[in-house]
């Protein structure tokens, strides 16, 4: 790290420890002011952005104001005070050609309760029902690297169920709460299927909603942020995750009723299918995901990573046309309701590059990657494919700037709108040259069908294609 770089770093972290007082005694208006005056006269336009953003989200959401002061002043500092903290070192790797993640996916754990949902993109990893987890120390270890090393303080943890890593709710030995106790400067998002899971003496699974103790926790932590798995109404969410026989649909949202009631900050998480797009983006749905307290509604298009079928693709996987729709109808929620809502593979003009002026997709350490439970560093949540493993010495600052990594950046662009981001999904042929350039390999059991076989020859000559083609319709696009 530069002298200067060195420097700036360390007047922010004074600045930050001077700050902190203030925040915990600020009121909710003072706060607000606080975030008004960085927001105005930050030098840098993003930064502006993002404290636009979060401004009308603690004055005007319905659900923000409902926050602990605990709780907003945690999500500030998390949010807006430690990124501004990193930006020089940030800064200077980007200026060097070097990757700048803003973010790291860490799945610790391939436990999971319920295990059964249909299309899981994660469920390879539980054919032979083999478990496998990251040690505490692996995954605490990498968190605290990124925060020295590359100044990245935004997790999400996913899964399997990130609350069942280590094997215990018991919030005293539960292994989440630990990371987010011990990583206090960092914001830890997960998402999780909210319940709590056990088997009962005659072996039947029994569903319950988090535990009074552990939601006292996550209120008390405040850079704890659960995204919370609907896929609809109560029918619907339990036709996927209980199989169409357990109720999960009702503890789930008993957790979400008690997060709220404690205070603390929490998301829903939807997963969209060709079966739940009307009903899981209706006015009704995001209007309940509203009144049960959510601050950010994440919709994630059901994707093909792990399915051999196409027939079962095509009955799953949004059509083009419904696709685009989707897009256009996320939008309208974000303008309509007081609730921020985003779509993982259709929202590219959120996340356009601000040097270069295009769009985006995030993956290989551009502005995030994921690190498995198997301690390979793979360029996405839902890429998996590796050169690297954190067992083998590689921690997260060789990881970022790996061959594999510098390879997959140096392919963009590749998209041509905002709204084809993906090389898997998208431009499949682009991830078959990157893996057969890379020798990267696969790193579970179904990760080869984006790339070979009848669903890859899908994506590559009939879906992408045509969503392609919409999308330059849509946009002007070589016409
Ligand atoms: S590889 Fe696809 S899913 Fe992953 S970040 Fe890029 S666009 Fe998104």
């Amino acid at each position: 790290m530069r002298l200067k770089t060195r420097a700036q770093m360390a007047s922010r972290r004074l600045i930050r420890e001077l700050v902190k007082p203030l925040l915990a005694r600020a009121s909710e208006d003072d706060l607000i002011k606080v975030i008004n005056i960085l927001w105005r006269y930050s030098p840098v336009p993003k930064h502006r952005e993002d404290f636009g953003k979060l401004v009308g989200l603690l004055k005007n959401y319905p659900s923000a104001g409902e926050l602990t002061p605990h709780a907003r002043r945690r999500l500030v500092e998390t949010l807006v005070i430690n990124p501004i903290v990193s930006a020089p070192l940030r800064k200077e790797r980007e200026s060097m050609g070097m990757a700048a993640p803003f973010l790291w996916a860490i799945s610790p754990t391939n436990r999971c309760g319920l295990k059964s949902c249909v299309g899981c993109y994660d469920r390879g990893d539980f054919i032979g029902g083999e478990i496998t987890e990251l040690p505490f120390e692996t995954a605490d270890g990498a968190v605290k690297e990124f925060q020295r090393d590359l100044g990245v303080y935004n997790f999400t943890i996913t899964g399997g169920e990130p609350r069942e890593w280590g094997g215990s709710f018991n919030p005293a030995e539960n292994w989440l709460l630990r990371l987010a106790r011990g990583n206090p400067e960092s914001s830890i998002q997960f998402y999780t299927h909210g319940v709590e899971t056990r088997t009962d003496s005659s072996g039947d699974l029994v569903i319950e909603p988090m535990s009074p103790a552990y939601v006292a926790e996550i209120a008390k932590l405040g850079n704890l942020f659960p995204a919370i798995s609907l896929e609809g109404g109560p029918e619907t969410t339990n036709r996927r995750r209980g199989g169409g026989v357990r109720d999960v649909y009702g503890p789930a949202t008993e957790s979400m009723a008690r997060l709220h009631q404690a205070g603390a900050v929490f998301f829903v998480s939807l997963t969209v299918f060709r079966q739940n797009l009307y009903e899981i983006t209706s006015d009704e749905m995001i209007k309940e995901a509203i009144r049960l307290g959510a601050i950010i509604a994440w919709f994630f298009p059901w994707v093909p990573v792990a399915e051999t079928e196409v027939e079962k693709v095509r009955k799953l996987q949004l059509t083009p046309r419904e696709r685009r729709w989707l897009a256009h109808r996320i939008v309208e929620i974000r303008q309509t309701f007081p609730i921020f809502a985003a779509d993982f593979w259709d929202d590219g003009s959120l996340v356009m590059d601000a040097n270069k002026g295009n769009v985006m997709c995030m993956a290989a350490g551009r502005l995030y990657g994921h690190l498995n439970c198997r301690g390979d560093w793979e360029f996405c949540v839902f890429g998996h494919h590796a050169t690297d493993n954190i067992h083998n010495g590689i921690g997260p600052a060789q990881a970022v700037d790996s061959d594999f990594f510098r390879l997959f950046r140096s392919k963009h662009p590749w998209s041509c709108t905002p709204g084809d981001p993906c090389p898997m999904i998208d431009h499949n042929e682009v991830i078959r040259e990157i893996i057969q350039e890379s020798g990267a390999k696969p790193t579970r059991p179904l990760a080869t069908c984006v790339l070979q076989g009848p669903v890859a020859d899908y994506l590559k000559d009939e879906y992408g294609p045509q969503y392609v083609e919409l999308c330059r319709q849509e946009y002007g696009v070589g016409q």
